[in-house]
């Protein structure tokens, strides 16, 4: 990954977050893996290693975001941008139906989306932190 972020910036950025990805809101606690800074618009197309441009994002939501920006909203077929953590709220572009999330505009879709957070293992994990009442701690 390209792109230094500071040691400091790393902590802004996982306190600003409460310690919670800012995509699938899984907690860092319960993760297998740490959670990192992501860069929302990625370095290789001009995105800033500041702190505008970071997201708290799970291992998951970061490595299925890669270098994209956006995609094809499923419903519409329109080029549609990544739900922007720092420019948007989460409670307006996702819901929880279950364990399952939502995407509910075109952002919360291609987001949900590519971001694969429905996958099998992605939903029973979060299922179980729901019936612990850990999940989402938002
Ligand atoms: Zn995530």
């Amino acid at each position: 990954m390209a792109g230094k972020v500071s040691t400091e910036l790393r902590r802004l950025t996982a306190e600003r977050a409460h310690f919670c990805c800012e995509y699938c809101l899984l907690p860092q606690d319960f993760a297998t893996h740490r959670h990192e800074p992501d860069h929302i618009v990625p370095v290789q197309h001009g995105g800033a290693s500041e702190s505008d441009n970071l997201a708290f994002a799970c291992f998951s939501c970061n490595r299925y975001k890669g270098p994209n920006v956006g995609s094809y909203d499923p419903l519409t077929g329109e080029f549609t941008p990544f739900f922007n953590p720092r420019t948007k709220q989460w409670r307006y572009h996702f819901r929880f139906v279950g364990a399952t999330i939502e995407g509910v505009t075109p952002e919360g879709r291609v987001t949900a989306k590519i971001l694969r957070f429905n996958d099998d293992d992605r939903v029973a994990e979060r299922r179980l932190l729901i019936q612990a009442r850990l999940y989402p701690s938002t």
